[in-house]
């Protein structure tokens, strides 16, 4: 008895001093995630221009496969332990995290298309509304990624052959079935798809076969997850060189002889008096049935429209920069391409490179690309110019126009060559003169995120069917079941309902059998085992059955009257952890989606501080941030104490200590000469901000301890496996199992 209760004292003990420890880091990580989203939010990063991932925090059970599936860094993060969107605009749509989440709780979106007047209306079949023929395909239509491009190719080829199939007995020869506009990957396998279903087709592109993969740089990776691509096979590498793609897409297109002609311009289109299309390009026209429109979101480069750009050492794209060595170059733009370009120039001997940006900050870069340019401006191996914009070029030097402080200052840099990478004019006035709109009120009605379903439901049912169908057997067998266990022995059923053998050893063999495949959830789940088969809503859905069966099935097997022994203990593990399954599920979600709730109305009352106190910033700028770190030190003081202790004493002290915060801000506010409307706003703020922390903090508190489950269901799924394992080798050994004795 003395050492079991040692024991039990050591484990105890230890295990309160790794769940303390635990909860730590996590509080750590959440408001290292808090800081980073406010970061966002500053710098503009937070919101996404095009498919993104949002969230259900009403489904989200915080395990954060999304965050490891994501590869773009940043865009997710787990707060209050769920996903949160942290770096919106980094994510290019990679949908992963909706494809691993276990539990369907992340749909992707290109956001609030009531407001966007860039994603043009479509029908399911990507045909322009009010258009008919005129089809939209890749990233023209608001979707990024090569993958998603080389889908949308083929289904509009799809779809213009079933039409031409339709049509076949009234095809002129003269007219093309399908022109397509753009090489790129969608342009490509539209025409690809077409040539295999037997559609006259062809592609005109105003540049080169490839599209925006051309101007990646050289040997950039790209990453793509596994698509069909016709008349070729799978790509089926997560990634590829740029040099790799580009050498599929020119060989498949000599292989499949695709008619494309490059470097002519589409310039618009019209409609003949018997419906055809005419397709102008800058090499002529061209007649058709039906047209696809591929041609990307860059548009043509825009130009900076200052004297001297006309200079052939003025670029606008970076195929090589190891072709530039002892150079003096200006990069133009704060993006991705600018930023990589940049970073690609810096690396060859002797060129001295300067980056010119016209906001304060980066804003918009991907993670990777923001820390290594930091590095590279840190130390010294880039020059960047904040607040500048070129205001001419000359043959040896460019001048740039600088804000500092307020004031517009000039700085002439002595230069051998420029690249700007200022965006493009996108192509949507085009696309409007040929009947796309882009008017919300034509674009069909977005999918309602919230009604997707999980097929959670039907498990439920399934389980719940399985439950009854255990309990009908229970009573047919109630004679047996219900006698005590020393006179089951003298009856006929005994040889069959008893667990050692006939359908109660069946039963704990396929109970054993049911954990097992429960168990492969973990590793379907996890990142380092390459075990890809299926989605993993299915697999939780599976994770879910076979565990509810599996305590079934172990309950025949114990014949209805587990004993204290090993056995017994295992089936009680097991019914524990079928209990926190299903806190961790299906009730957990509740608690941390208050806390970022809470979190949200924070953040909207910092808005709202930081409005009413930008017009002070101008006149009164020390008082401002001084009012700012004031109020955010009340709010970090009372949400983010460490310590279980230093936690409830800010809880207790909370109220005093704000009234002291409070009566500082006011008596500088006078000071400051505001009017009483103003500092009566300015303390009605900051106490709601001290309370929306306060009740986070609770939130989080709660979540904390309700999160505990998966901790417990982790730890006694061990000790149920080790459990489980005794019980057969002990039974295999000496439970004399098939020896056929009764007992
Ligand atoms: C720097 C960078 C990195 C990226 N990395 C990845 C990645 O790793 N993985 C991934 O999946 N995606 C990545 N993308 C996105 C991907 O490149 C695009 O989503 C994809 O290329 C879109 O294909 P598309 O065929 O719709 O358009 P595009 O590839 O843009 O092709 C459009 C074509 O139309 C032509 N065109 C335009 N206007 C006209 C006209 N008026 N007349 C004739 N032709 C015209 C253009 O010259 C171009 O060839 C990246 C994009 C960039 C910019």
């Amino acid at each position: 008895m003395t050492w079991f209760l040692l024991i039990a004292v050591v484990l105890g003990t230890g295990a309160a001093l790794v769940a303390l420890v635990a909860r730590r880091a996590e509080l750590r990580r959440s408001l290292a995630g808090l800081e980073e989203r406010s970061r966002a939010r500053e710098r503009g990063s937070h919101a996404a221009r095009l498919l993104h991932p949002v969230p259900d925090l009403s489904r989200c059970i915080g395990c954060g496969t999304c965050v490891a599936a994501c590869p773009e860094e940043g865009v997710l993060d787990v707060i209050h332990g769920q996903a949160v969107v942290v770096h919106g605009a980094r994510c290019v749509g990679h949908g992963r995290c909706a494809a691993e989440c276990p539990v369907g709780a992340i749909a992707l979106t290109l956001g609030d298309l009531d407001e966007r007047r860039d994603i043009p209306a479509l029908t399911p079949e990507f045909e322009a509304v009010g258009a008919p023929g005129l089809f939209l395909a890749g990233e023209v239509t608001g979707f990024s990624l090569i993958r998603t491009a080389i889908t949308h190719g083929v289904t509009v080829a799809g779809e213009v052959a079933e039409r031409v199939a339709a049509a076949d007995a009234r095809r002129d020869a003269e007219v093309l079935d399908l022109v397509i506009v753009g090489a790129g990957p969608a342009g490509i396998a539209c025409a690809l798809e077409a040539k295999r279903r037997g559609v006259r087709a062809v592609i005109v592109e105003q540049e080169r076969l490839g599209g925006t993969v051309t101007s990646y740089p050289r040997r950039k990776l790209v990453m793509t997850q596994p698509v069909e691509l016709p008349l070729y096979g799978t790509l089926s590498k997560s990634t590829y060189t740029k040099e790799e793609l580009l050498e599929i897409w020119e060989r498949i297109v000599a292989e499949q002889q695709l008619e494309v002609l490059t470097e002519s311009a589409f310039t618009g289109l019209d409609r003949s008096p018997d419906g055809d299309f005419l397709v102008y390009t800058s090499r002529g026209t061209l007649r058709a049935s039906n047209v696809c429109i591929a041609v990307g979101r860059r548009g043509t480069p825009r130009k900076l429209g200052v004297p001297g750009e006309e200079r052939s050492k003025v670029a606008y794209s970076l195929l090589d920069a190891q072709s530039y060595t002892a150079r003096r170059i200006l990069v133009v733009g704060g993006g991705d391409s600018a930023v990589e370009a940049a970073l690609g120039l810096a690396e060859q001997d002797g060129n001295q490179v300067t980056l010119s940006y016209r906001r304060a900050a980066f804003n918009r870069l991907k993670a990777r690309n923001e820390e290594r340019v930091t590095r590279a401006i840190e130390s010294g191996a880039i020059a960047c110019v904040y607040e500048s914009e070129v205001r001419a070029i000359e043959d040896d030097a460019v001048e740039l126009a600088v804000a500092r402080g307020g004031e517009q200052d000039t700085l002439r840099l002595a230069n051998d060559d420029v690249f700007v990478f200022a965006g493009g004019l996108p192509p949507f006035p085009l696309l409007e003169r040929c009947g796309v709109s882009f008017d919300p009120e034509d674009r069909p009605p977005a999918e309602v995120l919230t009604e997707q379903g999980t097929g959670f439901l039907k498990v439920v049912g399934a389980a719940l069917a399985c439950a009854l169908s255990v309990l009908a057997w229970t009573v047919v067998f109630r004679d047996y079941y219900g006698l005590p266990l020393a006179e089951r022995l003298d009856t006929d059923w005994h040889g069959w309902l008893r667990p050692k053998s006939g359908l109660g050893l069946a039963s704990g063999v396929l109970g054993a059998l049911l954990v097992a495949a429960n168990l492969s959830y973990l590793a379907r789940r996890s990142p380092r085992v390459p075990l890809r088969l299926g989605s993993l809503q299915r697999w939780m859905s599976a994770h879910v059955l076979t565990g509810v069966l599996a305590l079934l099935m172990v309950l025949v097997h114990s014949a209805m009257q587990p004993k204290h022994t090993v056995g017994g203990h295992a089936l009680a593990a097991l019914a524990f952890l079928v209990a926190t399954g299903a806190i961790g599920r299906y009730f957990y979600s509740f608690v941390p989606h208050a806390a970022n709730g809470r979190e949200l109305e924070l953040d909207e009352v910092r808005a709202r501080l930081a409005a009413l106190t930008a017009e002070w910033d101008k006149e009164r700028g020390a008082f401002a941030e001084r009012v700012r770190a004031e109020i955010d030190a009340m709010v970090r003081d009372s949400q983010w104490s460490r310590g279980f202790f230093r936690r409830v004493g800010a809880l207790l002290a909370g109220e005093r200590r704000m009234r002291r915060a409070l009566r500082r801000i006011e008596s500088d506010a006078r000071a400051a000469d505001l009017a009483s409307d103003q500092i009566a706003e300015l303390t009605h703020l900051a106490r709601r901000a001290h309370k929306e922390a306060l009740a986070a903090a609770h939130y989080e508190d709660l979540r904390g301890i309700v999160a505990s489950w998966r901790w417990f269901h982790r730890w006694v799924a061990l000790l149920m496996v080790a459990l489980v394992v005794i019980h057969v080798v002990t039974m295999l050994r000496y439970g004399g199992l098939f020896d056929g004795a009764a007992s």
